[in-house]
């Protein structure tokens, strides 16, 4: 089995393999990469290869690596609240606590975080005390999607595994196999959205690649040029939250980008952005990207929705 189960990332598991036959393993793994990078899998494994008792290690097949796959084994621990906007440190002091009882079964005791950027600074003390010196059968596998908002003080003491895309080709073999009664456009449209993780391409896959009401409507308006049908598209959209805008426009950027791309590279996708070539110079179509990723910037700072669609409307129509 190895770290078969995780996709790509040849490098990352050819280093942990050679780490693992050498005994060389590190007390304290940074499994760091954007969300649906592999962390998860990556950390079962890991999870697994720390408890395994056969040579080649995971196998997999042992009833140690069957219990930490499945997520029975009782020394690994994951530490954390999902109800909870912050990691409870109350839950990490209890996990250095524990720490100092001996595993039940197991080589190790692992102790798994799945987001440590969202443990706030008390308790990434708490947990910098605990990974300091830890007992020999104390391993700690820390997931992040940020690790720069981790302590340094923590990241110095960890061997950062850091997930890559997949090649283009490894993403749409397993996708194909994933959903064999998907279009070819909504794979390829999930294969660029999602920037080569698996994960997220499979979301969007699971979602259904379907435009949004107001990207449809959007395409219309922006194809015939009219000022007043991007307003009619867009005051509406002036009420929505920032955090209902934003999907909205990113997905505007993904069809003004493909439509934009597709003039050198893989044909359009899709009828919307097929008619959106048609109707834009390549000028006109960076320009329009570059309003809409702008709007998109604005929704991540305090800027209010009106304002958002109001310059994006008067950019738009300019072009
Ligand atoms: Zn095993």
């Amino acid at each position: 089995m190895d770290f078969d189960a995780l996709l790509g990332n040849d490098a990352l598991k050819q280093r942990l393999s050679v780490s693992l036959s050498r005994g060389q393993l590190s007390h304290c793994y940074l499994l760091s990469g954007p969300s649906g990078s592999g962390k998860h899998t990556l950390a079962k494994l890991l999870a697994a290869a720390m408890q395994c008792t056969s040579v080649r290690r995971p196998c997999g097949q042992c009833a140690q690596c069957r219990k930490a796959l499945s997520g029975m084994h009782p020394d690994v621990i994951t530490v954390d609240d999902p109800e909870k906007k912050t990691v409870p440190v109350k839950l990490v002091r209890d996990a250095c606590a524990d720490l100092y009882i001996r595993p039940n079964e197991g080589a190790k005791k692992v102790y798994l975080f799945p987001r440590a950027q969202d443990l706030n600074a008390q308790g990434q003390n708490a947990l910098l005390k605990c990974i300091e010196e830890p007992p020999a059968y104390g391993v700690f596998l820390l997931l992040t999607e940020h690790a720069e908002q981790l302590l340094p003080t923590i990241r110095s003491r960890c061997v950062e595994l850091r997930l890559s895309p997949l090649r283009d080709e490894l993403l749409h073999k397993e996708l194909s196999a994933r959903f064999p009664d998907a279009q070819p456009d909504a794979l390829r449209s999930a294969m660029l959205r999602s920037g080569g993780y698996l994960g997220q391409a499979v979301d969007l896959l699971n979602e259904g690649s379907e435009l949004l009401p107001q990207t449809k409507a959007f395409s219309e308006a922006y194809c015939a040029g009219s000022a007043g049908a991007l307003l009619r598209v867009l005051a509406p959209m002036e009420r929505l939250k920032r955090e209902q805008l934003r999907p909205i426009l990113l997905q505007w950027a993904e069809l003004l980008s493909s439509a934009a791309a597709s003039r050198s590279g893989p044909p359009p996708i899709g009828a919307e952005c097929s008619k959106i070539t048609q109707s834009h110079t390549d000028a006109q179509l960076l320009r329009a990207v570059e309003a809409v990723q702008h709007a998109i910037s604005l929704t991540d700072a305090n800027v209010g929705t009106a304002h958002i669609c109001g310059m994006l409307c008067v950019k738009l129509s300019e072009n």
